[in-house]
């Protein structure tokens, strides 16, 4: 069926090509189903859209000229020229609407790379949280230009605009078009007048860059922090990339994390034991007191409360400190006098080991 795309756009048949994409985008804008909830109106803007590809490009609207129709299906057999038109959609002009309105444009906004930094943090960093600086190289917006390559922007020449280029080859079976992205001007439909010498025109220069961090107490090994626009810069102005930050935990050398509580274990002597104490523990932020009771078993494990990692949320884990009871190695000769005075007084020994021998025996009776 025939159709007269200078009447969907509502334009002249000796329009210019100016004004034919002013009217394109018009309605398009109009009848973008972004923007446009009506019923019809996506079936409209697709109506425009095949229009603007046909008459948008000097040489398909040759052709259309010359045939009355776009309807090329009954060449491709015949290969005088076939012009795809299937699949013909918004895909291909997304682009155009990207520029357009800021929405669903994927190669003219193309927003910068995301980036990925690995930092390793201590325990301590973990417990309380902490502030970073971490320093990366990447693409910054070109200050000179302000990221957009260069001043007085003028319609991409190769392109005239439409972001798109038209490649057509010849083959034994006849002439074939293909579209794709305008090489040029990257889809932009843009370009310069005077380019950025400072970027080469790209708009962006790579940098170094400190960027200071905030870790929040509580976090686990692999986390990962998102810091939103601290990625690359977008090309031609389009919006950064972020950052993701990825947490590793160092391992700490007398601390043991389990959730929000620690574990650490700290040696006794067996006097210290038998008689009780108070000694000094090491604590995530300095050192504190812990009174161990007369007659401490090794092993014992006592819980020091809220010394260990605050959540997120504000709860603060416990510090768990086992103590086990060193036996002196070395004995001077008092306190071995004194000891064997000692082994000679107590029945200790031997009744421990009359209880454990008989518990044995109860287990095989
Ligand atoms: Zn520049
Ligand atoms: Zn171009």
């Amino acid at each position: 069926m025939a159709k007269d795309y200078y009447e969907t756009l509502g334009v002249g048949k000796n329009a210019s090509q100016d004004e034919i994409k002013r009217a394109y985008k018009e309605l398009a804008k109009k009848y973008h189903p972004d923007l446009n909830k009506n019923k019809g109106a996506e079936d409209k803007f697709k109506e425009i859209n095949e229009a603007y590809k046909v008459l948008g490009d000097e040489k398909s609207r040759t052709h259309y000229n010359q045939f009355g129709t776009a309807d090329f299906s009954g060449f491709q057999g015949g290969g005088a020229g076939g012009f795809d038109f299937r699949g013909f959609g918004f895909e291909d002009f997304g682009d155009i609407f990207g520029e357009m309105f800021g929405v669903g444009g994927r190669k003219r906004t193309r927003r910068g790379a995301d980036l990925r930094y690995d930092i390793e943090i201590t325990l301590e960093d973990v417990a309380f949280g902490a502030e970073k600086e971490i320093r990366i190289n990447k693409l910054e917006k070109c200050s000179k230009c302000n990221g957009l390559g260069g001043t007085e922007a003028i319609t991409c020449p190769e392109c005239q605009g439409t972001g798109m280029q038209r490649i057509t080859r010849r083959t034994p079976f006849g002439m074939f078009s293909t579209t794709s992205t305008c090489s040029k001007c990257n889809g932009q439909g843009s370009a310069v007048k005077h380019q950025c010498k400072n970027c080469d025109g790209t708009g962006r220069v790579e940098k170094e860059k400190t960027i200071k961090i905030r870790i929040p107490s509580g976090v686990d090994e692999g986390t990962s922090l998102r810091i939103t626009g601290e990625g690359e810069a977008g090309e031609k102005g389009a919006p950064a990339g972020d950052l993701y930050v990825v947490i590793h935990v160092k391992k700490h050398n007398i601390f043991e994390r389990d959730e929000f509580d620690i574990h650490t274990t700290i040696p006794i002597s067996f006097v210290q034991a038998v008689f009780g104490d108070e000694i000094e523990v090491p604590t995530l932020d300095g050192k504190a007191r812990l009174k161990i009771p007369a007659g401490t078993q090794s092993n014992t494990m006592f819980r020091m409360k809220e010394h260990g990692i605050r959540s997120m949320r504000g709860h603060i884990g416990d510090e768990f400190v086992k103590v086990t009871i060193q036996v002196p190695a070395k004995l001077s000769k008092k306190q071995r006098e004194l000891l064997e005075e000692y082994a000679k007084e107590s029945k200790d020994e031997i009744n421990l080991q009359k209880g454990f021998w008989s518990k044995l025996k109860e287990a095989f009776e």
